[in-house]
């Protein structure tokens, strides 16, 4: 099979890890990629994962290239391409192609639709309201004494959701969102959800249409410094599975949301082909979805395929086909952390072109993979090209040994100005 792989960061580096380990991989393109992923080798013929200097924006180019070099499959990391209807576009060419359509695809792209669907549909989620004026949505957030999530509805570079504590708060959020356009058009109506409190966790399902397949629990990092404070970022780190719920519950909580979700998009003739991550708030009265993606989380992936044992360009192909639900997925029982190291500065502005050291180091300790994110060569020098730079996977036969290893090879890295939290995995340890 030859494969095209759109994307450059972490989840990408590992999503060709995964693919190149499958047998029936022959040929791996990335488009960009970074780094590592060009030091992937194919398990089937030993051949290197090749770059190839497309954007993930550039749709056209990307059919070309698929069309161009008897592609077999594309499979979409990221949410923008999806959210521009990459995948429309190559099916109206009969490319074969791994994501949601730009209908399915509007589940992370429009927080609106999303909430309608939702409340529609019976998925539990939180009180809300959708809105494109200030009064009537200064009006609601009142009636929830300001405690409230503000949330431009499109795409804003997972920065478009500003949480209130008072009436003061939520104003001058609903200002900026919906007034002075902090996130341009993505802002142009707005959902207020009620502020909901509990333990966050990381859900993601496997979908072909008809069934979806519910992965482990995962466990996210979204704030940049230890305790959950700092700024909001893509994410500092992951671990699988989250012990909060056990496995009788999680298949609970996961029916109470995916049974409605597939009944609806049955209702509404959403073809989904690709993976539903829902992010959900486990609150004293019951599990609550607070928003969903459409694709894989990052670095949820890192932990996720590195305990996934199934062939990976198999699943996705069933994902297509509508075969999965002869599909059992298994998981390696060993739980997984991810540690993200980036650059000084990230979330906010950074310097590129740090060297760095330690990279052949890590990759000698065991059960541990070095997934790169914001990295690029310069001469026989891998450098610092991003934000988040490095996502330090390890596993182990339990999460406190995961979580050291893990630890352990972040140790042995070096690069100007790295940081990283040093409490990934902590609430799942206390
Ligand atoms: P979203 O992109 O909608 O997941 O929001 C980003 C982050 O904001 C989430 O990961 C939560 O930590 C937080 N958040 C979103 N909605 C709510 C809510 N209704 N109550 C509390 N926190 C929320």
């Amino acid at each position: 099979m030859r494969i095209l792989l759109i994307g450059s960061g972490g989840r990408e580096h590992a999503l060709a890890w995964k693919l190149a380990q499958s047998p029936r991989v022959t040929q791996l393109w990335c488009a960009p990629g970074n780094a590592g992923i060009a030091q992937e080798r194919l398990a089937s013929n030993g051949a290197p994962v090749q770059g190839v200097n497309l954007g993930a924006e550039d749709l056209t180019g990307l059919r070309s290239f698929a069309r161009d070099n008897q592609v077999d499959l594309t499979v979409v990391g990221p949410d923008n391409p999806l959210a521009l209807g990459i995948v429309d576009l190559f099916a109206q060419d009969g490319l074969r192609i791994w994501g949601p359509n730009q209908k399915a695809a509007q589940f992370e792209a429009s927080k609106v639709f999303s909430q309608r669907f939702m409340e529609q549909h019976g998925i539990p989620t939180a009180r809300a309201g959708t809105f494109a004026d200030f009064p009537a949505a200064s009006r609601f957030a009142a009636s929830l004494g300001g405690r409230c999530a503000v949330k431009a509805d499109g795409l804003a570079l997972g920065k478009g959701v500003l949480i209130c504590r008072d009436m003061a708060q939520a104003d001058q959020a609903i200002q900026e969102v919906l007034v002075k356009k902090a996130f341009g058009g993505a802002g142009a109506h707005i959902v207020i959800q009620e502020l909901l409190e509990g333990m966050e966790i990381s859900l993601h399902a496997l979908c072909d249409g008809k069934t979806a397949k519910l992965f482990p629990t995962a466990q996210d990092h979204k704030r940049a410094l230890d305790g959950d404070l700092g700024l909001n970022t893509g994410g500092m780190g992951a671990y699988s599975p989250a012990p909060f719920l056990t496995e009788a519950e999680l298949a609970a909580v996961g029916a109470s949301i995916l049974e409605p979700w597939l009944r609806g998009c049955a209702a509404e003739g959403i073809d989904f082909h690709g993976i539903l991550y829902p992010g959900v708030m486990l609150t004293p009265t019951g599990p609550k979805v607070l928003e969903f993606n459409a694709r894989f989380g990052d670095p949820e992936t890192q932990v996720y395929l590195t305990r996934l044992e199934n062939d990976l360009a198999e699943l996705l192909s069933a994902s297509i086909d509508g075969t999965l639900g002869k599909t059992e997925l298994r998981w390696n029982p060993m739980p997984s952390v991810c540690v993200v190291m980036a650059s000084a500065g990230y979330p906010g502005s950074y310097a590129k072109g740090k060297p760095i050291s330690g990279l052949d180091e890590a990759a000698r300790l065991p059960n541990t993979k070095v997934f790169h994110a914001g990295t690029a060569r310069a001469g026989d020098q891998i450098v610092t090209s991003g934000g988040r730079v490095l996502g330090v996977t390890a596993w182990a036969k339990d999460l406190r040994s995961a979580r050291d290893a893990a630890y352990a090879a972040v140790e042995t890295i070096r690069f100007e100005g790295a940081h990283y939290r040093r409490d990934i995995a902590s609430k799942a340890l206390q």
